[in-house]
């Protein structure tokens, strides 16, 4: 009997179907962060796609990173300005911190996000309906590399790599060292086990997700 073919990513490959293929999206948070450069770097390296959910202020101090991050094919959303759980701040507030990052990262790199991860992943009715006014879904995250926590590369790298199933979505942090350090090793893990490293949108390209939607949803919410 014939083997089954080995499912081997092809890095080099550019239309990535999900539907089809084993697809992982990394995504950073908070950025761009002090290691942002190197993270580019390795990522470039190794033809791995990533998503960074910017912080609007960083973006105004860090902006080549940002404009790097969209020329080299990674996907850019709104993280909030300064990082306030929107669940406790004002409709204005949270208009206002959406609306100053998504003009940096505009001034920045020339684009405007489609998504919007909100501080903590903390969302409410009221954050899905502002979210709807800027058309943006909302994305949390499948699993977590728990590396603001451990802060050591080998567990993070354990932890990642236990998250990384087919079509999640990982979350992490480019100011944190170790991450970055730990990235050359999950990346060429992740791939050797036929992982696509692609950004969220190509994850969630047959959700036909809606401004406002939360995805993944959390456990006991409805849509
Ligand atoms: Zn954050």
């Amino acid at each position: 009997m014939a083997a089954p073919a080995p499912a081997v990513a092809d890095p080099k490959a550019k239309e990535v179907d999900c539907t089809r293929v084993k697809c992982v999206a990394l995504t950073f948070d908070d950025g761009p962060g002090k290691y942002a450069g190197k993270l580019l770097d390795i990522l470039k390296e190794h033809d791995a796609k990533a998503t960074f959910f910017l912080e609007g202020q960083y973006v105004k101090s860090r902006p080549a990173y940002v404009k790097r991050m969209v020329k080299e094919g990674h996907a850019v959303g709104n993280h909030s300005y300064a990082h306030p759980d929107f669940t406790k701040s004002t409709a204005a507030t949270i208009r206002s911190e959406i609306k100053k990052t998504n003009d940096a990262i505009k001034k920045a790199a020339g684009v405007e996000p489609k998504l919007l991860r909100p501080p903590y992943g903390m969302s409410d009715l009221q954050v899905q309906d502002i979210a709807v006014e800027f058309g943006m879904p909302i994305i949390l995250w499948t699993g977590g590399s728990r590396d603001w926590e451990s802060k050591n590369e080998e567990k993070i790298k354990k932890q990642t790599l236990s998250v990384a199933k087919g079509n999640s979505i990982v979350l992490m942090h480019d100011w944190v060292k170790q991450t970055v350090d730990a990235m050359p090793s999950i990346i060429k893990t992740l791939q050797r086990n036929g992982y696509h490293l692609v950004t969220v949108d190509d994850v969630i390209k047959h959700e036909e997700l809606k401004p406002g939607d939360v995805f993944p949803l959390p456990e006991g919410w409805e849509q």
